[in-house]
């Protein structure tokens, strides 16, 4: 089960990035290149029968197996990214993090009006910025056709919030 190999090679890092908070490191996944290519096909497999027109991935992990899927269902990848890493004309959002705010930004031509975009990122855990990558996407004429990721950490329950935006909520691991 790749659910099994995925659980088998991440690690709970204790204190980081803040004393008090278990980090998932999924570093160990990318060492393993038969396990990359095995995500993608889940991936592929899993959003079997759903339109999709663009593959959106939050940086950084989410660009790892975002291009690589993008590439495998033969749409084009868009990043999402952090202040001030893009250089064409962006759009912007601010959202609520446990402790403090973040923003993410995304060039203005990334997608066009009616593609329907998956969302991608390593993990999912409140769902703060998945949501806010779909608020985006939404402003840029888009929809939502579902999300994609590695780990979904349920007990925080960040794919309730997700489901406004799409039902189709694919995770391999949690
Ligand atoms: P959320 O916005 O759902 O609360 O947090 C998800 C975002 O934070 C994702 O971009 C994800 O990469 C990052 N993140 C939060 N916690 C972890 C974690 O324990 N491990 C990893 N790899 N990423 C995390």
């Amino acid at each position: 089960m790749i659910s099994t190999k995925i659980q088998s090679v991440i690690r709970d890092i204790h204190d980081f990035p803040k004393p008090g908070i278990v980090f998932k490191d999924v570093t160990p996944i990318f060492k393993d290149a038969g396990l990359c290519l095995e995500i993608v096909d889940a991936f592929a497999d899993q959003l079997s029968g759903l339109e999709i027109d663009v593959v959106a991935g939050v940086e950084s992990r989410g660009f790892l197996f975002g291009l690589m899927l993008a590439a495998k269902l033969n749409v084009p990848f868009v990043p999402v990214r952090k202040p001030g890493k893009l250089p064409f004309s962006i759009v912007k959002k601010s959202y609520e993090l446990e402790y403090g705010s973040a923003t993410i930004e995304m060039h203005t031509d990334a997608i066009e009006p009616g593609n329907r975009v998956l969302v991608h990122d390593d993990l999912l855990a409140t769902g703060g910025t998945a949501v806010a990558a779909s608020e985006l996407i939404q402003e840029l004429g888009g929809v939502v056709a579902g999300y994609a990721f590695v780990i979904n950490l349920d007990f925080l329950k960040g794919s309730e919030r997700l489901r406004e935006f799409s039902p189709n909520i694919v995770s391999l691991a949690s």
